[in-house]
């Protein structure tokens, strides 16, 4: 291992990754301490959209996300990034009220005429938002960071402490995990399945999360779609479901009847760190190690779209302290 880090960020997910470059491109020497390699965590299994979904409290997911999207709105002509704008059609079967509470963050937030909307919606929300291929989009991070001189250790740790004595600054980005680690047990996992098909042609998002038998959204990549999904709370298994897969393909057909042909490539599920009482973004002053501890984690079904917004806020936190 190299010479004493400035920091070690604990967590190799998307939430790590933006955490240890931001850190490193403020000047630091960063470590990533991770159990699992970015590829395997539950980063990996994100749809992903940026849109604010199940975190908290809205005031500053709202801010988080804003900044984010600044970021990947830059990256959408660089292809190694990963990162497309896409248009998105948020159906909804009731009549649309007040503008929605992310309203302010995407600035050509559109209402469908009543003549365009598909039978059985009163409403729908046109917009464009950054979509996220994150087989791609991960490997882009790392690279980035190592290009940056950043070292990515394959490391599990049992306690937080471990990393607070290995350098003066150390970030807890350890996702679900945190609820061992950090023993909070307010933060719960929310069970996402998905499917992956190949494309028939779809370019817009589509998303109705009204739905009576659960979720149905289309999220369209290069030669692929992704096509959920699930939202149990509380539910730790992570096999997917042949019975729920079939059933979220079936709704999906319903939004794109050319889904139901379309041949099956994956199937991949994953727990949502849900916080409800809020995403844990703060400097921990309860610890002893004499260094600096942040925690950044519980970022719920938001963790891409949050990721960049908060890897400032922690950066913010660690240079007033240091
Ligand atoms: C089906 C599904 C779809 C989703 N879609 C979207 C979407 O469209 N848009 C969006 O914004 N979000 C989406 N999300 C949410 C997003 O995936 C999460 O919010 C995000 O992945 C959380 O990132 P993270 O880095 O905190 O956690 P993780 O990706 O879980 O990473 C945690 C890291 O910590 C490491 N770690 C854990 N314990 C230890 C330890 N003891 N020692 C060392 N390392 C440790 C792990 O190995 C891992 O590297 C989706 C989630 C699911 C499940």
């Amino acid at each position: 291992m190299s010479a004493r880090p400035d920091a070690v960020v604990i967590g190799g997910g998307v939430i790590g990754l933006t955490t240890a470059i931001i850190l490193q491109e403020s000047g630091l020497t960063v470590q990533i301490w991770t159990g699992a390699p970015p590829e395997s965590t539950t980063s990996a299994v994100a749809g992903a959209t940026w849109f604010p979904y199940r975190a908290h409290p809205v005031d500053r997911v709202l801010a988080w996300s804003v900044r984010s999207k600044a970021y990947f709105d830059s990256m959408t002509d660089d292809p190694q990034t990963g990162v497309r704008i896409r248009e998105s059609l948020q159906l909804w079967r009731e009549e649309l009220g007040t503008d929605p509470w992310w309203a302010s963050a995407v600035p050509d937030l559109d209402r469908c005429a009543e003549e365009d909307l598909p039978d059985g919606y009163l409403g729908a929300y046109r917009f464009t938002q950054p979509v996220v291929t994150m087989p791609v989009h991960l490997p882009y991070l790392t690279r980035r960071f190592r290009d940056g001189g950043g070292t990515l250790v394959p490391r599990s740790v049992e306690s937080l402490g471990e990393a607070a004595k290995a350098a003066d600054v150390s970030v807890n980005c350890t996702g679900m995990a945190a609820r061992d680690l950090s023993r909070d047990t307010g933060l719960i996992p929310v069970r996402g399945q998905w499917v992956r098909v190949t494309n028939p042609g779809i370019t817009k998002v589509v998303a109705d999360f009204g739905h009576p038998d659960g979720e149905a959204y289309i999220i369209p990549h290069e030669d692929s779609c992704i096509l959920g999904g699930t939202a149990d709370e509380g539910a730790w298994e992570t096999t997917p479901s042949m019975d729920t897969a079939a059933a979220i393909i079936a709704r999906c057909a319903e939004l794109d009847p050319r889904l139901a042909d379309a041949r099956v490539l994956e199937h991949r599920a994953a727990l949502r760190p849900v916080r409800p009482s809020g995403v844990r973004l703060e400097l921990d002053d309860k610890h002893d190690s004499g260094g600096v501890l942040v925690h950044n984690y519980g970022h719920g079904g938001s963790g891409v779209t949050l990721s960049w917004g908060c890897a400032e806020e922690v950066k913010n936190l660690v240079l007033s302290r240091i």
